[in-house]
């Protein structure tokens, strides 16, 4: 069955109309957002997360009901936003953490599970300097880190590769397939580049000035480029 399911959904800013009637499921697996910059994905992704408000149309998400329940959906969502979002002169660990308090888990539990994930994000004696000092990869790879901190099923990710070199794109990338295969979380990728969808994701949704194009098994999408 369907993880989210929006129904009709408009969403207009003062003068745009960023989401003009989109019908969506989104279904287990990685699913790759597709969509040019202004295509509506943000704005997507904060009405999933019961961020802001519909002007119109309905949906559930995880079982919740949109934006009503967004404090419960919020919990059981990791969220990589696109943007850096922490308190600067914390250090890796201490950002990892706070994530994790901010979710409920016990300050010792979350310094557990965050030196556990920084492990696994690749992340070494680094987590214990100041983040301001880190390279783009290196916060990048503590913002993934941060978003699933508190073990959620569903994470998205907003432009995770974006500023990554190659090689770090490469294993995030493997990261991201890891936690799906291996721990199975479902994961909504949006970004606007191509190869990073067709390397990871069971299914694509292309999304262009706010309405839906395609929402597919992958091996569709590598018919029509
Ligand atoms: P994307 O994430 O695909 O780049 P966005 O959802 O950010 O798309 O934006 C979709 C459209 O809505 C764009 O035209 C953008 O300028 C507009 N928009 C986004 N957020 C706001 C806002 N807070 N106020 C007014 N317009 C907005
Ligand atoms: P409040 O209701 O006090 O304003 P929020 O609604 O901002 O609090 O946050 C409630 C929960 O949602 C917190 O656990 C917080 O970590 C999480 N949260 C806040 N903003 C975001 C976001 N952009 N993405 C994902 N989770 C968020």
């Amino acid at each position: 069955s369907s993880l989210i399911q929006l129904e009709n959904i408009v969403k207009s800013y003062r003068s745009t109309t960023a989401l003009n009637g989109v019908d969506l499921s989104v279904e287990p697996g990685i699913t790759g957002l597709l969509g040019p910059n202004g295509a509506g994905k943000s704005t997507l992704i904060k009405i999933i997360l019961g961020l802001i408000r519909v002007t119109s149309g309905s949906g559930e998400v995880l079982g919740c009901r949109l934006y009503r329940d967004g404090r419960r959906i919020r919990n059981k969502i990791g969220y990589m936003p696109e943007d850096d979002c922490y308190i600067p002169g914390m250090s890796g660990i201490e950002v990892v953490q706070f994530a994790g308090s901010l979710s409920g888990i016990p300050p010792t539990e979350a310094l557990r599970r965050g030196h556990e994930i920084l492990d696994f994000c690749g992340v070494k004696q680094e987590r214990y300097r100041n983040i301001e000092t880190y390279s783009t990869g290196m916060r990048q790879k503590v913002k993934f880190a941060a978003a699933i901190v508190h073990d959620p099923e569903f994470l998205i990710l907003d432009e995770p590769t974006s500023g990554l070199d190659p090689e770090e794109r490469e294993a995030l990338l493997n990261r991201i397939k890891i936690l799906s295969t291996q721990n199975g979380k479902s994961v909504l990728l949006s970004t606007h580049i191509l190869p990073d969808v067709q390397q990871i994701c069971d299914r694509v949704i292309i999304l262009a000035k706010g309405q839906i194009k395609l929402n597919d098994r992958l091996e569709v999408l590598n018919q029509t480029v």
